[in-house]
């Protein structure tokens, strides 16, 4: 057993305290004393007023020569505070009355603050001031600043942080997890100095180091923290490997057949990882792999050629989409291509009549229908498969990690786990891929099919309107088609589905002559299949929608978007919508209109998006922008964040908990299960889907 640093004792008597603490994931000694400073404070040195930098936190110390209530525009309390060197005013915009009782003349201060050149002259705003004696000592190490929750103070916490700390020095030690080896090779400092340094750093460490978090102690913290996680994803990438799933031998038949339906050749990427998933397929334990492509890359040809193999061994495939459009496109174009070589392949919808529905279970279940296709309806209850081989997930970063479950658990019927193909054109960028998704093995497809015209994107004011409509008029008259996007609204179905309704009636006034379409997430299933496939047939020459065409349609003579409010929208959104163009022979237009006044990082959005069509480069920056939190979404639910690692910064730290992750899984896999029970502990039930 590993010696735990008192985890199980009560921190605090304090019930009210407990529950602040427990709010911040402090429910044990370690988490306290892995509760690290956001910043630093110093008060281990006094600056000379005149002599102090100007734009940084410094402390100086000086008496208080004049005070007074002033009112110059507001009411604010003002005090002069001398020094050998100088004088400089402090001020206070809030404050009580309590302090202009204390900061009176003849009183010696410490404040603590920036000093900068102000209305009234050098001055310090709101410093932390301090009422010191002549020739109190200075404080021996830097003050941590902690990360709190309302109602609990730094003091508070500081002091339940230190007893904790004298306990880790007293009693016991804060034991290595790491075996020497992994220590010497990557140089890392000893996690209990580390940890000490951190919350009393001396005062001879550099601060900017500690602040921008690039000292060696902190690295130490990074290192443990990412090797954590690189343990737990790759473990469980193990246990799940370690189930056996039927081995699908490539016979080639049927996707010979298949692909001299083609005019085309496969481009040599989409070659590449049909040839990765062929391999997994023919191994006997569950392959768990994402496919990667961006938008248009051609990954359903992919996926059914992943589908005939398992179909070639007398195994059944399970297609999954996010939306009915998208379920239902697949469905026609996968019985159009499978039809041919006689293989039945049925539909399920959550909207379907009872007999259809009826119907379509039974082939499942007797094994008749090879292939069923449909949205997560498809994988509750009541669906039987006779013999599940291949599930393949489309569009998997809109699932949650509780739909993967449940999909997973089909399979359980037979003693065997299925293969699962997970794809996915929202590019993940590669620190992430690295990181949250080390569970999977990763495909992706990185070129294009040849002869793709490029999209142009234009960014217009909706004062502009009047050429935007010129312009869609001249596109239908050439023949062309056009999406025309409605803004979204986030909080109410309800205004969604109105201001849709407004956008198709306003459209089809301001277009008389044109046929005018209109799709949205409220449309029953066959009006809204009726819809796209007159859309399809070139019946409707302008469809309004929702973002229900964000995934997967596939119409090649729409060669024109507009999207309004599209400062609204998520750049892997924009991306999705934008790629719905550009797939035919004609030269592709995506206009963006956007509401003034933009908010700057509204403004920076559809700045990426206007000079980007590459979904990695968007998603890199996306990132960037955004955060990991909530460009993760649905896989981040239940998944526990980096506190401290920074995927940007640490790219290097993150190769190398990936090695030494490697290694002591192979060599030290005891360590390996404290070092994930001390970072981890509970939390890593998330990751057994
Ligand atoms: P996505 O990766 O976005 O799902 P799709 O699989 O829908 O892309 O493919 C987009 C379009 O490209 C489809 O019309 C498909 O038939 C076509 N396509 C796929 N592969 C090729 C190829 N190798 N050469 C030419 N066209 C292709
Ligand atoms: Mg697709």
């Amino acid at each position: 057993m590993t010696k735990h640093v008192s985890a199980a004792a009560s921190l605090t008597a304090n019930k009210n305290v407990q529950d602040k603490l427990s709010r911040l994931g402090i429910n044990n000694a370690l988490d306290l004393i892995l509760h690290l400073p956001i910043r630093y404070e110093d008060e281990t040195h006094l600056f000379p007023i005149n002599d102090a930098p100007l734009g940084q936190q410094i402390q100086v110390e000086g008496v208080i020569i004049h005070s007074e209530v002033v009112v110059r525009p507001r009411r604010q309390l003002v005090c002069q505070v001398e020094d050998n060197s100088g004088v400089l005013v402090m001020r206070f915009l809030n404050f009580y009355g309590s302090q202009i009782k204390s900061y009176a003349v003849g009183k010696r201060v410490r404040l603590l603050g920036e000093i900068r050149d102000g209305f009234f002259g050098t001055e310090m705003v709101h410093p932390k001031c301090r009422i010191v004696q002549p020739g109190e000592p200075l404080e021996s190490a830097m003050t941590p600043v902690y990360p709190t929750t309302a109602g609990l103070t730094q003091k508070v916490l500081s002091k339940l942080i230190g007893q904790s700390l004298k306990v880790l020095q007293k009693e016991e030690n804060l034991t290595e997890t790491l075996p020497d080896k992994i220590i010497n090779q990557y140089q890392l400092d000893s996690l209990e100095e580390s940890v000490m340094l951190l919350h009393h750093p001396p005062p001879d460490v550099s601060i900017e180091a500690l602040q921008a978090r690039t000292h060696p102690a902190w690295q130490r913290i990074k290192f443990d923290e990412l090797l954590a996680q690189q343990l737990s994803m790759r473990l469980h990438y193990q246990q799940r490997r370690s189930h056996s799933a039927p081995t699908l031998i490539k016979k080639r038949q049927l996707s010979e057949a298949l692909l001299t339906q083609f005019s085309f050749k496969l481009t040599k990427a989409q070659q590449k990882v049909s040839a990765e998933i062929n391999h997994d397929l023919s191994l006997p334990h569950p392959m768990q792999r994402l496919l990667q492509g961006d938008v248009g890359s051609g990954k359903t040809i992919v996926a059914a050629l992943a589908a005939l193999q398992a179909m070639e061994n007398g195994y059944q495939v399970a297609m999954m989409a996010p939306t009915e459009i998208l379920a239902e496109q697949h469905f026609q174009k996968l019985s159009a291509w499978f039809e041919p070589l006689s293989i039945t392949v049925v539909w399920l919808s959550g909207k379907q009549k009872k007999k259809e529905r009826n119907a379509a279970l039974a082939a499942i279940e007797s094994g008749e229908a090879m292939l069923a296709v449909g949205t997560h309806a498809l994988f509750q209850a009541h669906v039987l498969f006779q013999q599940l081989g291949l599930a393949i997930i489309d569009e998997q970063h809109r699932f949650g990690v509780h739909q993967r479950l449940a999909l997973r658990m089909k399979g359980m019927q037979s003693d065997h786990v299925p293969h699962q193909l997970m794809m996915s054109a929202t590019p993940i960028p590669r620190t992430l891929s690295m990181s949250y998704f080390a569970d999977l093995d990763v495909s992706i497809i990185d070129e294009l099919p040849p002869g793709r015209t490029s999209i142009v994107t234009k960014l217009i004011a909706d004062n502009r309107r009047d050429e935007i409509i010129q312009r869609v008029e001249q596109a239908c008259q050439q023949g062309k088609q056009v999406y025309w996007v409605c803004p979204l609204i986030e909080e109410s179905e309800t205004l969604q589905l109105q201001t849709a309704i407004d956008t198709y009636e306003n459209i089809s006034q301001t277009f008389p002559d044109l046929k005018v379409g209109l799709v949205h997430g409220r449309l029953p299933t066959q009006e809204k299949s009726a819809m796209m496939a007159q859309f399809k047939q070139g019946e409707i020459q302008l469809l309004v929608a929702t973002t229900v065409i964000e995934v997967g349609v596939d119409v090649p003579n729409a060669s024109l978007m507009v999207i309004e409010n599209a400062e609204r929208m998520g750049l892997s959104q924009l991306h999705q919508l934008r790629g719905r163009v550009g797939r035919g022979t004609d030269a592709s237009v995506c206009v963006l209109m956007y509401q003034r006044p933009l908010s700057e990082i509204a403004r920076k959005r559809l700045k990426i998006i206007y000079k980007h069509t590459d979904g990695f480069e968007i998603a890199r920056q996306d990132l960037h922008l955004r955060g990991p939190g909530e460009f993760l979404g649905a896989r981040q639910s239940g998944m526990p964040m980096l506190r401290f690692a920074d995927l940007e910064q640490d790219i290097e730290l993150l190769t190398n908990a990936q090695m030494a992750a490697d290694e002591m899984l192979q060599h030290f896999p005891e360590s390996a299960q404290q070092h994930i029970q001390r970072w981890l502990g509970e939390k890593t039930e998330y990751l057994r889907v």
